[in-house]
């Protein structure tokens, strides 16, 4: 398939899997228009990219279903200049998607050869504003904190304590919380009296591995 075929996949992904389920914000489907997510799943996998579901990526990881990385990015509100801390690089695509939208982006894999294949991609496309760490995420990334946006992309069975430490002011936090497949994905706002959550819907993400 050529660039052009890719794009008319990409329009159709916004007209009947984002915008029908509630995917308004214009900054966010724009992004979704523009990021060529065929460039992150795996060879010969390219025609299956922009389908409703998740896949596999290797390393028993997987690239998640475009409704759910537009759900969570919505769910942080990004206006341009913020700073957002990503758990979870994978594939490297949820973080182009916030590169697009957000002023600087700090994502962390556990996997150094994730990292690293995510890192190649993103650099061929040019993005210029994100930062890459190898480790564990849920201790968050301290010595850039603290962050208007945090993104998990893998699912922790507690929230872990470090990160609504390392949010700002009206900050927001979304991760997937729960064991096995039982797992809801909560949007946090650090609100002035406290940690204010929302329940957004059920998921299924793969297990956040943390280092005791
Ligand atoms: N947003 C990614 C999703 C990747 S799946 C995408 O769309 O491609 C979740 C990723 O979280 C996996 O790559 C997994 O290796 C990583 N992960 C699991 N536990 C982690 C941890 N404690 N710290 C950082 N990354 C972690």
């Amino acid at each position: 398939m050529n660039e052009e075929g890719y794009a008319v996949l990409r329009e159709d992904m916004v007209q009947t899997q984002l915008i029908p389920r509630g995917i308004t914000d214009g900054r966010v489907l724009e992004a979704f228009r523009h990021v060529p997510r065929h460039f992150f799943v795996e060879a010969g996998q390219g025609h299956l990219a922009y389908r409703d579901h998740p896949l596999a990526i290797g390393e028993e990881q997987t690239i998640s279903q475009p409704y759910i990385v537009a759900l969570m990015t919505q769910s942080l509100g990004l206006q341009g200049e913020e700073k957002v801390l990503e758990i979870g690089t994978g594939s490297g695509y949820q973080t182009a998607i916030l590169a697009e939208l957000a002023g600087h982006v700090y994502t962390v894999e556990r996997l150094p050869s994730l990292s690293a294949k995510a890192q190649q991609v993103l650099a061929s496309l040019h993005y210029s504003n994100i930062s890459f760490k190898t480790g564990d995420g849920s201790k968050g990334w301290p010595e850039h904190g603290p962050f208007d946006g945090i993104l998990v992309a893998a699912a922790a069975g507690i929230l872990p304590p470090a990160l609504p430490a390392q949010l700002s002011r009206g900050g927001r936090l979304v991760i997937p919380v729960g064991r096995g497949w039982q797992q809801d994905l909560y949007l946090y706002i650090n609100e002035e009296g406290g940690l204010l959550r929302h329940n957004l819907c059920g998921c299924r993400f793969v297990p956040l591995i943390e280092e005791k």
